[in-house]
């Protein structure tokens, strides 16, 4: 699970739920024959540790370490409530509020 980019976030309701560490796509559901990584790239192509396409991070280069942990750092201040989406720049977070 943990090589297809997954942790668990479940609990006693949804035990199987886990997101990506860089998308954040939540999946649940698993079947014992489910493959994580198919399932990953099934339900979210877009994401970029899919389209990295290298599970095992001893064949990443350092640009593309990098690459993803700025994706990780955007995620993390992603927040559910005023602000969308918080990015830290220069040491300050900046709030972007998205209208359709
Ligand atoms: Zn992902």
């Amino acid at each position: 699970m943990a090589a297809a980019g997954f942790y668990v976030i479940g609990d006693n309701n949804e035990p199987d739920l886990v997101e990506c560490f860089i998308c954040g796509k939540q999946l649940d559901g698993w079947e014992a024959h489910d493959d994580p990584w198919n399932e990953h790239v099934k339900h979210q192509s877009s994401c970029p540790f899919v389209k990295l396409n290298k599970q095992d991070e001893s064949e990443w280069t350092v640009h593309e370490m990098y690459e993803l942990y700025k994706k990780y750092e955007i995620k993390k201040y992603v927040s559910l409530s005023t602000c969308e989406l918080y990015v830290s720049f220069n040491y300050q977070y900046i709030c972007f509020i998205f209208t359709s």
